[in-house]
């Protein structure tokens, strides 16, 4: 289990908005507020694809009792998955491989049940703000790992590994819940306090 930071990272606030100044710079815009805080509709499509905080919860096997509706999520996960960097393998063709890999738009994101509470999409079509473990806030990668959302170092096997009659066995709890790390660490108690924090990994 990865433990929680006790404080933020002095100043990750800052580099985030640093992170998100240099993305918009890359983008050819000048930003006013970080990019994120547009309405998902204005999105460019470069700036659709940042938002995305790694977590690789949505590449998780899910399954759906055909009576009832209820999905069961399991930690099966997608034989493109890559376990190492949470991330897929093959992004840009993945349809090629695995042709219902859901494409997530501003419509349907708001509509798919099974994407995690702390998905970056889910949360800006509510009209929330980026968490602070979200690497454009923190500006790490690695703070979503650390804090406990992404599925690194939980995943079991890939679908090729398991047989389907054996689906069930893997299904989990943790994965469709929002995360103790989902909570902003406590702040110092007082001005120039140390950070205990480890959150980052690099
Ligand atoms: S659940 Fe959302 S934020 Fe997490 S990897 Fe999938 S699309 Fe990205
Ligand atoms: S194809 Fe890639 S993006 Fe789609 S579920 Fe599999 S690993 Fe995830």
């Amino acid at each position: 289990m990865v433990k929680k930071p006790a404080s933020p990272r002095p100043g990750a606030r800052d580099k985030g908005k640093e992170l998100g100044k240099e993305l918009g710079k890359e983008l050819g815009k000048e930003l006013g507020t970080p990019f994120w805080r547009k309405p998902l509709a204005e999105l460019s499509k470069a700036e659709w694809e940042a938002l995305c905080d790694g977590c690789g919860r949505c590449c998780l096997v899910k399954l759906e009792d055909e009576d009832s509706g209820r999905i069961y999520h399991t930690d099966i996960v997608c034989n493109l998955f890559d376990k190492a960097s949470c991330r897929c393998s093959s992004y840009k063709d993945r349809h090629d491989h695995v042709p219902d890999c859901v494409t997530l738009n501003r419509r349907n994101v708001q509509q798919i049940a099974w994407l995690p509470p702390t998905c970056a999409y889910k949360l800006r079509a509510a009209g929330e703000d980026l968490p602070w473990w979200h690497y454009l806030v923190s500006g790490s990668r690695e703070t979503v790992h650390a804090a406990g959302i992404s599925c690194r170092g939980r995943t079991g096997p890939k679908e090729s590994e398991i047989a389907l009659d054996d689906y069930p066995s893997r299904i989990v709890r943790w994965r469709g819940n929002a995360p103790r790390g989902r909570r902003a660490p406590a702040k110092p108690e007082k001005a120039g306090a140390k950070s205990r924090a480890n959150a980052g990994k690099n």
